[in-house]
């Protein structure tokens, strides 16, 4: 099993109370389906499974290698580089989303 070699690009160990939704979505008024969180900057993007997919699209554009799940009760997060999924103990904290404009 792949072990990821990017974890000292996780700078976001605390997670932030609330976040608005996906930060790119929110400016073009796009819908989102989950969040996902860049742990190297704290960029908000939405998942795969979203029209746009800010948080990938975070991850190429940025060179960012590492997500957690904001959805609540997720904990896992994923390296882009390595693609592995992963449980990272250090990072912190439970963040209040507003419900997914698609529903789910
Ligand atoms: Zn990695
Ligand atoms: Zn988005
Ligand atoms: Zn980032």
């Amino acid at each position: 099993m792949a072990a990821c070699t990017h974890l000292n690009q996780v700078f976001i160990t605390q997670l932030p109370p609330t976040v608005d939704g996906c930060e790119d979505c929110l400016l073009t008024g796009d819908p989102w389906l989950h969040l996902r969180i860049c742990l190297e900057c704290g960029h908000v993007g939405c998942c795969d499974g979203s029209p746009n997919r800010h948080a990938t699209a975070h991850a190429h554009s940025a060179g960012h290698p590492i997500i957690r799940s904001l959805e609540p009760g997720e904990v896992w997060s994923w390296c882009y580089v390595d693609e592995v999924a992963m449980h990272i103990p250090e990072v912190r904290g439970q963040t209040r989303i507003p419900p997914s404009p698609l529903g789910g």
